[in-house]
């Protein structure tokens, strides 16, 4: 299958929102760089309300919502959040509704136990931060053999995590996510309605795939537990620590 047909399989109906970036473990090559550019960015709950108005006033069909991060458990409000989601599921019964965790530690294992069962659970049951990992740091633009690849194409990855909700907004990707806020790229956006209606993804993928080591991971299989960082992610957490 080549690029073209992944762009075409996009995966429209699935959204995963990264409640937050708070997490208690520090993976190496985690692809929403908690290790090197940690930040708590909690989601709002007007953030929230807002998406599931949205997604009433669109009469939009999602299929499956992922409530994910960092550790989502470890977000303050998390029974707030998920008391709305009771609500957008009932309105929205096709919808398979998951929490995906670490599953580390005895806090986040004591919250896991009291979610209701309409919350499907998937668990990682990481047991250190060195679980194996695509190195997520190694961009292709760094690599003579991708760096002039059709970025705007994206990668399969599109199909099998869907759109993305954070603080910031909407995107492609929740990877692509992670490019925008190390690089500072800014390209969020607020609204659903805005996201949906201009494919915002398009022009969002032309600029995170070309950093994303997720990209060139369909060509090169590589899962590992060392850490691997190439030149334009060193320079753009180094900005980010100045900057932050
Ligand atoms: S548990 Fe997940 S979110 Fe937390 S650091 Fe590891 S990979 Fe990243
Ligand atoms: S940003 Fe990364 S995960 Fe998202 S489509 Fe591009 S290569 Fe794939």
């Amino acid at each position: 299958m080549d690029q073209i047909d992944w762009q075409k399989r996009i995966f429209k109906t699935s959204i995963e929102l990264d409640i937050t970036l708070r997490c208690n473990l520090v993976c190496i090559n985690c692809d929403r760089a908690i290790r090197h550019a940690p930040e708590n960015a909690d989601m709002t709950i007007e953030q929230i309300k807002k998406f599931i108005q949205e997604t009433k006033e669109l009469d939009y069909k999602w299929e499956k919502l992922k409530l994910i991060g960092g550790e989502p458990t470890l977000h303050p409000q998390l029974d707030e959040i998920i008391k709305l989601i009771k609500e957008f599921h009932k309105e929205n019964p096709q919808c398979e509704v998951q929490l995906w965790t670490n599953g580390y530690g005895e806090k986040v294992k004591k919250i896991l136990e009291k979610l209701p069962k309409w919350i499907i659970i998937i668990n990682s049951r990481k047991e250190d931060n060195r679980s194996a990992f695509v190195p997520f740091n190694l961009a292709p633009i760094d690599d003579e053999k991708f760096k002039d690849c059709a970025f705007e194409l994206g990668c399969p990855l599109l199909k099998n995590c869907g759109f993305s909700l954070n603080k910031y907004g909407y995107y492609s990707c929740a990877a692509g996510s992670t490019v925008d806020r190390v690089f500072g790229l800014k390209k969020g956006i607020g609204s659903l309605k805005e996201f949906l209606a201009n494919e915002s993804w398009q022009s969002q993928l032309k600029e995170y795939c070309k950093y994303c080591g997720h990209f060139k991971h369909p060509y090169n299989r590589k899962w590992t537990r060392k850490e691997k960082i190439s030149k334009s992610w060193e320079e753009a957490y180094k900005k980010y620590k100045i900057d932050h």
